[in-house]
């Protein structure tokens, strides 16, 4: 999929041009705006400075959050240009406007080696909408076109598809880190190192029942955790009480647990939960066998006996594929089995590729985020790669074979 994918590298940078970047600094934020997590701002700095190095200056654009109806302050990308600034070293030019006349006079008077990052792209509604007019306001802005915003790219929005007809083939790319996440995933599909174990947990078997599919002809194991295991554990016939349930998707598990059979992949369902009759940090609490669910309440992570049975299936790992917590981790007394599970992850010699959204931020809450081989900048978008689908924001970046 890489081999045909326009890169930055191949690009003939003119001097004095503008490039127009499309990141993600879609950054987690606590109630103050401070900024808790800057990974994604962190993961841009290498295609911003090389297009510094060659020459040009540069209009960065993200989305952050979601807001519904225009300008919203604690959408406001303000504090991203503070911290930019800080980890460049360097003026971070910001203008609170994205196509209007500030944002226009700001990018005609960027001068070589600046750098202009406008507000947040959805405060337009043209961006969600994949609106051409909007996308072609942003691309009169530059000269160059790339996109390093891996975490959208599963989206048809306008500054990650409609903008990409304005460019021809030698002024739009990817940037370093899309390149690199979408060769991670690539390799991890198509050349793992045996043996291949993915682990998948989370709240829905709906989200991850396409990639679940898409992956057992190519694992050795498969280990499932999280609320969705339950769904599993009441097709094999057992009471899970209040525990989450896709009725609907019963026959569906069965046949993933058949087809797991068929092909040899091992699959290991948790031995036992933790339970509490209602979602809280104060209610009650026991460990029970998976045999043992009691009636009115729910299984809200895995017990001792599962952490110990997945840590051994993981132990002659070679490749681990993780994505979804194995229990309501941002809850503390649920969080065990799922930071558990992030220190054998990170412990272990194999390649470990975690898949973004909650799982990174299980990682880095355990404090494993640097003793892992890769954490995804963009949690759906590695989802829909896994499963085998093309990007919208990718497919429009792929050369055009000429005749
Ligand atoms: P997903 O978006 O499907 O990956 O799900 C992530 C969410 O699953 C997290 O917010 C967890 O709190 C939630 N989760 C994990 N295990 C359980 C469980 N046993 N019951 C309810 N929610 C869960």
């Amino acid at each position: 999929m890489t081999e045909n994918l326009l890169f930055i590298k191949d690009i003939n940078f003119k001097k004095g041009s503008k490039v127009f970047i499309r990141c993600d600094f879609n950054t987690p934020m606590d109630e103050f705006q401070n900024i808790t997590d800057d990974r994604r701002i962190r993961s841009a700095l290498a295609t911003i400075k090389y297009c510094l190095d060659e020459g040009c200056s540069v209009i960065l654009t993200s989305h952050l959050g979601r807001p519904k109806n225009g300008y919203e302050e604690k959408f406001s990308l303000e504090p991203i240009a503070k911290r930019l600034s800080r980890l460049l070293n360097k003026d971070v030019i910001f203008v609170k406007d994205i196509i209007g006349e500030m944002a226009k006079k700001a990018v005609s008077e960027l001068k070589t080696g600046e750098i202009l990052l406008l507000e947040n792209l959805r405060f337009e509604k043209g961006e969600t909408k994949n609106d051409e007019n909007f996308a072609k306001e942003l691309a009169n802005f530059a000269d160059y076109y790339i996109n390093d915003a891996f975490g959208v790219c599963h989206r048809a929005h306008a500054s990650v598809h409609a903008i990409t007809k304005f460019f021809d083939d030698e002024h739009k790319c990817a940037g370093f880190l899309l390149k690199k996440e979408i060769e991670f995933a690539s390799n991890l599909i198509k050349h793992p190192a045996r043996p291949f174990v993915a682990v998948v947990g989370g709240s829905k078997v709906s989200g991850k029942l396409q990639a679940l599919k898409n992956l057992l002809p190519k694992v050795d194991k498969l280990i499932i955790g999280g609320g969705m295991a339950f769904t599993f554990i009441k097709a094999l016939g057992y009471e899970i009480g209040n525990s989450l349930l896709e009725e609907d998707l019963i026959d569906e598990a069965l046949k993933v647990l058949e087809k797991g059979k068929e092909l040899g992949v091992k699959i290991y369902l948790p031995v036992d939960a933790i339970v509490a009759p209602y979602l809280s940090n104060d209610t009650v609490m026991k460990y029970v066998p998976i045999q043992e669910m009691p009636k009115d309440w729910m299984g809200l992570d895995i017990g001792p006996a599962s952490v110990t049975l997945f840590k051994e299936a993981l132990d002659s790992a070679q490749t681990i594929w993780w994505n979804g917590p194995m229990g309501v981790f941002e809850i503390d007394k649920f969080s065990r089995g799922s930071f558990r599970m992030s220190h054998f992850i990170a412990e272990s010699p194999a390649t470990t590729v975690i898949g973004g959204g909650d799982t990174a931020d299980v990682v880095a809450r355990a404090g494993d985020k640097d003793e892992v081989t890769f954490i995804s900048t963009g949690g759906g978008a590695s989802l829909e790669l896994i499963e085998g689908k093309e990007l919208p924001g990718v497919k429009v970046l792929i050369r055009e074979e000429k005749n």
